[in-house]
């Protein structure tokens, strides 16, 4: 599969894979990434995302690092958070994963935030961060919404 991403009238053509329902390459992936970002700060603003339907949240992994990522309702949020502390606890043993906040704004959020914290991402690692002060201040005052997994 070639990627199709065009400018001025020429196709990019390197290998690509299908990102975002779209035929990219690597860079060019980073490419619609950074532009759908910044379509969305254009509209949200930093401080304007909770506007945005969903929810955002920041998971605790073992290893200092926090996962950012979101959901579109209550019940695939609790779903998803079930599923990834399942999957990290299969890897690292019990306990380590920790809901640090839900926040709303969902995938709005969640783009505006990876943009944000972008110099504490782990190259890599699908959304994951190290746990830097820039984090930890904005989870100090960020609006949270009550979340607890039923146990
Ligand atoms: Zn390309």
């Amino acid at each position: 599969m070639e990627c199709t991403w065009t400018v001025k009238g020429s196709v990019c053509g390197l290998p690509a894979e299908v990102r975002y329902c779209l035929p990219l390459c690597e860079v060019h992936v980073s490419t619609f990434q950074s532009q759908r970002t910044s379509e969305l700060r254009r509209y949200a603003g930093y401080s304007g995302v909770e506007s945005f339907p969903g929810y955002c949240y920041f998971l605790l992994l073992p290893g200092e690092t926090v996962k950012i990522g979101y959901s579109n309702t209550e019940e695939t949020l609790r779903r998803r958070i079930k599923d990834l502390t399942r999957e990290f606890e299969k890897e690292y043993g019990p306990g380590g994963c920790e809901v640090l906040a839900v926040i709303k704004g969902g995938y709005a959020a969640e783009a505006v935030l990876h943009e944000r914290f972008r110099d504490s991402r782990i190259p890599g690692y699908g959304e994951r961060f190290h746990l830097s002060d820039d984090i930890l201040d904005f989870l100090a005052t960020a609006p949270r919404i009550a979340f607890s997994l039923p146990a």
